[in-house]
């Protein structure tokens, strides 16, 4: 049997004839450049999302690099955030000449430490405040604890982008104002960066990005600098760049918005079945360590996060030997990531390289992502299970 790690077809299938209109409207329509298709999109994604506005940006990693530029983040500014994430979340933050100031994650979430965020926020005060913004990731599909980061932030007065690339979808309980609300990534912060790269849960067929916010100067600041920061037209206050969704790109996902939650629920089914044939193959919690939905951090709140499973991703000690065993058998895995990112070549500072974010390091270390997309059959699960168990057990 054959398991892909990711197989989009089955999706295109299913939807190709409304796709193939959507992409036929925008080009008979000759508006090539923002317009009805990505206004409307927004619109959804914003009311999706639980914020008023959503801007269109040509990637996530742009809509990052919009949400900092608009914060005017330059050089002397640290960005506060996790090292155990996809690069571009540090690599927009290096481009507009900031730095990083990494805190180490969660065990049980893959998330940023609130903890260890408060130790930093309180270090960053007595060093002269250059702390200009906070970066949690929402990684792999599941919030982080949200309640106590943007507590903090409110706190010290700094800012929140949600880096929600993966987890469009995904709610948490939250707390403000001693009220406890259920809420999605990207309604929490000053704003919230999505990416519909096509391995997300809601993926395009090219590049695109969201930004959601409820703040409306914030908003037209970053449609602003999407446009070069022109307003009007050839008159520049800022300067921004070329990060404009492409209307092609909205049409698409417009269509496949209407499937995403019977998406994330099958990917929810397949992560409840991988439980069950973890545990009846005797491997979880000892040979395996099983991805966590965790409870929100709050007193009384009894809810688990609602994960989407953008991956579905264990934690082994073998594991390079096993992602070899599993693609020798047509498994299709992958490591999400094999190096932290202050250990990146790129941060030549000797001074990122000498740091030790030992729970960060650990996942880097043993982290193997699984088979999770909506469309595998039940035949596939069980044979990734039974593969794995092959090369625990033997027989
Ligand atoms: C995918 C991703 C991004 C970047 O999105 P692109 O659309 O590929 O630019 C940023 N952050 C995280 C955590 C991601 O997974």
């Amino acid at each position: 049997m054959n398991v892909p790690l990711l197989d989009l077809k089955p999706q295109l299938a299913a939807l190709r004839p409304r796709i193939l209109e959507a992409v036929t409207r925008v080009l008979d329509s000759t508006g090539y450049i923002l317009g009805p298709e990505v206004a409307s999109l927004e619109q959804k994604i914003a009311q999706y999302c639980g914020a008023q506005y959503g801007v269109g940006l040509s990637s996530g990693t742009d809509a990052l690099l919009a949400a900092l530029m608009s914060l005017e983040i330059g050089p002397g500014d640290l960005v506060l955030t996790t090292p155990y994430t996809f690069f571009a979340t540090m690599g927009t933050i290096l481009r507009l000449g900031a730095q990083p100031l990494f805190v180490d994650i969660q065990p049980e979430s893959y998330n940023i430490d609130p903890g260890l965020m408060a130790e930093a926020l309180a270090g960053d005060r007595k060093n002269g405040s250059r702390v200009k913004a906070i970066i949690p990731v929402h990684l792999y599909g599941q919030c982080a604890d949200m309640s106590r980061i943007t507590a903090l932030a409110a706190e010290y007065g700094i800012p929140v982008i949600e880096d929600a690339a993966q987890a469009i979808g995904a709610e948490c309980p939250y707390e403000e104002n001693g009220a406890v609300t259920w809420r999605r990534a990207g309604s929490m912060g000053l704003c919230g960066c999505f990416s519909f790269f096509p391995s997300k849960n809601l993926g395009g067929i090219g590049d695109g990005g969201m930004l959601t916010t409820s703040d409306h100067h914030f908003a037209e600041v970053v449609q602003s600098n999407r446009n070069h920061g022109a307003e009007p037209k050839y008159y520049h206050s800022r300067v921004g760049g070329n990060f404009r969704l492409d209307p092609i790109q909205a049409a698409v996902l417009a269509v496949k918005l209407e499937h995403l939650d019977a998406w994330h629920a099958a990917r929810r089914r397949n992560a409840d079945r991988y439980r069950q044939l973890f545990h009846e193959a005797g491997l979880a919690g000892d040979a395996v360590t099983l991805p966590q939905a965790v409870y929100g951090d709050i007193p009384g709140a009894d809810r688990r996060n609602h994960h989407i499973y953008n991956q579905f991703v264990i934690l082994v000690a073998e594991r390079d030997s096993l992602r070899q065993h599993l693609q020798e058998h047509s498994v299709g895995c992958e490591i999400y990531y094999p190096l932290c990112l202050h250990q990146q070549e790129c941060l030549r500072s000797e001074q990122y390289r000498r740091q030790s974010f030992p729970v960060a390091q650990q996942a880097a270390a043993s982290s193997l992502a699984l088979p999770i997309f909506p469309e595998l059959t039940d035949e596939q699960l069980v044979y990734v299970v039974a593969t794995i168990r092959r090369f625990y057990r033997g027989g």
